[in-house]
């Protein structure tokens, strides 16, 4: 039988409380019966939006997420967000280590692996994003850069813990873009990234792990890439910000991976 899915949208910097609250009030209705049995439907707002979307979100099948979280528990890091905020804010998942987060705020797999150690510690659940560029890709360096961000971004975690952890592929020419890995291309890489969770955590860990494809999904081609093996869910940025093509993107990727 094919893995439960988990498909989340990544909000970025888009979404006011209010607009938040209306676009999970149309949503809920929209994925009410998409079974939890089948695939986990999460929204991760900006920080300022958490508190009304966890409201607005109660009783739903909906969980929230947040997009980041400072490595410390407390202290003189002005700006940043601790992981016992967001846990006791009522958070579940955190986004970690989006290549937009890489590219302009100066993320490392060392700080990568930081925010992950203390999103677990909290509790929270770490969507951990891996990816390479175009020029990595066309230098043929795809595989090297994601074993690198895997075993350097996990290095020191429990193989038990990643029933904790999701990892997000995205390739980072994909994101924004409108270019999608085909579905093959997708499967190729997701079949590699899970054969290294496997060679450092063992591989009945790397079978059980949720890992996401994230770069320009849509409703149009969700199916095509949940049907493949190793492409567990998505991680979505622009079709998550409508109700509409959100809730038809989680269906259809639901109906792609009853394909497997
Ligand atoms: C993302 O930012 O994680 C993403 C996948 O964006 P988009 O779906 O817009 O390509």
């Amino acid at each position: 039988m094919a893995a439960k899915l988990v498909v989340a949208g990544n909000w970025k910097m888009n979404m006011t409380a209010s607009e938040g609250k209306a676009l999970v009030d149309a949503l809920k209705p929209l994925v009410a019966d998409v079974c939890p049995c089948a695939c986990t439907v999460i929204v991760c707002p900006p920080f300022t939006t958490l508190a009304t979307v966890i409201e607005a979100a109660k009783g739903s099948n909906i969980h929230v997420g947040a997009q980041n979280v400072h490595w410390a528990a407390n202290g003189a890091f002005t700006g940043e967000i601790s992981a016992a905020m967001l846990k006791e804010a009522g958070v579940e998942y955190v986004i970690i280590g989006h290549s937009e987060r890489r590219q302009y705020f100066g993320e490392t797999d060392a700080t990568v692996n930081a925010r992950i150690k203390a999103a677990l510690e909290a509790g929270l659940k770490p969507i951990v994003c891996i990816g390479e560029t175009l020029e990595e890709r066309e230098g043929g360096k795809t595989e090297a850069v994601l074993e690198r961000q895997i075993n350097e971004g996990l290095a020191g975690l429990e193989a038990a813990s990643l029933a904790d952890l999701i990892l997000a592929y995205e390739p980072v020419w994909a994101i924004g873009t409108g270019r999608t890995a085909t579905p093959e291309m997708a499967e190729d890489t997701q079949k590699a990234i899970r054969g290294f969770v496997a060679a450092q955590f063992g591989d009945a860990a790397a079978e059980a792990m949720t890992i996401q494809y994230g770069g320009s999904m849509k409703p149009e081609n969700a199916a095509a890439l949940c049907a493949q093996a190793d492409i567990n869910g998505g991680l979505i940025g622009g079709a998550a910000l409508k109700a509409a093509s959100f809730a038809d993107l989680v269906k259809n990727a639901v109906a792609g991976n009853s394909e497997k």
